[in-house]
């Protein structure tokens, strides 16, 4: 069976290898015919090979890559089944993250910061590939109604739900969402699902087809990045800045714009992952307009929870910003199209289980 994987971590490329079909060895194993897999922001720098893990290392040589997925139960170890994950049912990725369960993260139930740090598709094999073995704790059961291709976003659906949630969101609140990709967008329409009375997307000149889906998706407004951004969100929020930012664009422009377009008390959430790690932003605002500036990463179960109820009431949708759906062999041009911005979101295809986009 063909998968995609990573055979030189620190160059750039990526690689097709042939593996044998995985079996069921622990009892929390599942087997998950995967039907789309998607590549994600970590994997196009695993790509580039310029992808570091929290302690600096490159992603495993032969790693099989990809993690966000959605699929059906081929076969499940006892612990599995004893829990539902019966041949059949249908599953999703809920978090990539695996944690020791021991360490002072894992107990506060922030597993993406745990010291001895899991990660499908990094530390052990994904699902870019037709069978995927899995822990049982990273899957997510689905009911028959959720689309595979709206579900096999749940991870960065519960991200966006958790973000409004950190950010406090109040019906009626102004909300600006700064990164059109996919999380952006989920962010956009959570931010509608919290009751935001008005919300602004921001991206960059190459993304005026994520700002066209933007507005699709419920944005009200959307706008190119410029250095007459803050004074453009100002005048469409009464020359006050928005109640609540989210951020998701993972830039230094992008954060900094974040803090600048949020009005004197209002909260900012960040969700990008900037390369750069030190950003600068305006700090006197944060002091002088007493704002609160939070974090978000990972997701907890009741996130996943929530999120997954919004897909299947199709309040949050994914398969809109699916904009490359190919075959696994195709894996050259998929990467290429997510490099160049052309893709929203691209996706593997495997088994013959998702009609195309
Ligand atoms: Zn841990």
């Amino acid at each position: 069976m063909r998968a995609v994987a990573k055979l030189n971590p620190t160059d750039a490329g990526i690689d097709i290898v042939d593996i044998d079909p995985p079996e069921i060895r622990n009892g929390d194993d599942v087997i998950v015919r995967v039907s789309v897999s998607g590549i994600s922001g970590s994997e196009l720098n695993i790509w580039r090979g310029t992808y570091r893990r929290p302690n600096g290392t490159p992603v495993e040589r032969g790693r099989i890559l990809g993690y966000e997925h959605a699929g059906v139960v081929a076969d499940a170890g006892e612990a599995a089944r004893a829990i539902g994950f019966e041949p059949g049912r249908r599953v999703a990725l809920g978090s990539p993250f695996i944690g020791c369960r021991r360490c002072e993260p894992c107990q506060q139930g922030l597993v993406n910061r745990c010291r001895d740090w899991g990660h499908v598709g990094i530390t052990l094999d994904g699902t870019n590939c037709e069978l995927a073995r899995l822990p049982v704790e990273v899957l997510q059961l689905l009911s028959d109604k959720v689309d595979p291709l709206d579900a096999a976003f749940l991870n960065s659906a519960s991200l966006a739900v958790r973000a409004v949630a950190r950010a406090e969101l109040t019906p009626g609140d102004r909300v600006v969402v700064v990164g059109p990709g996919p999380v952006g967008l989920l962010m956009l329409q959570a931010a509608r699902a919290g009751g935001a009375s008005w919300v602004g997307l921001v991206g960059l000149e190459q993304d005026a087809r994520r700002l066209e889906i933007g507005k699709e998706l419920g944005a009200d407004e959307t706008y190119v990045y410029s250095d007459e951004i803050a004074a453009a969100l100002r005048s469409a929020t009464d020359g006050l800045g928005a109640d609540v930012v989210l951020e998701a664009a993972g830039t230094p422009e992008g954060m900094a714009a974040a803090v600048d377009a949020v009005r004197v008390g209002g909260t900012v959430v960040f969700a990008g992952l900037p390369p750069q790690r030190i950003v600068a932003i305006e700090a006197i605002r944060v002091t002088r307009d007493e704002l609160t500036i939070r974090g978000v990463e990972g997701n907890l179960p009741d996130d996943r929870r929530r999120a997954l109820r919004l897909i299947e009431d199709g309040v949050l949708r994914c398969r809109p910003f699916v904009t490359h759906q190919l075959p696994i062999d195709d894996v050259v041009p998929a990467f290429e199209a997510v490099a160049s911005g052309e893709a929203c979101k691209a996706v593997f295809s495997l088994n013959g289980d998702v009609a195309p986009v």
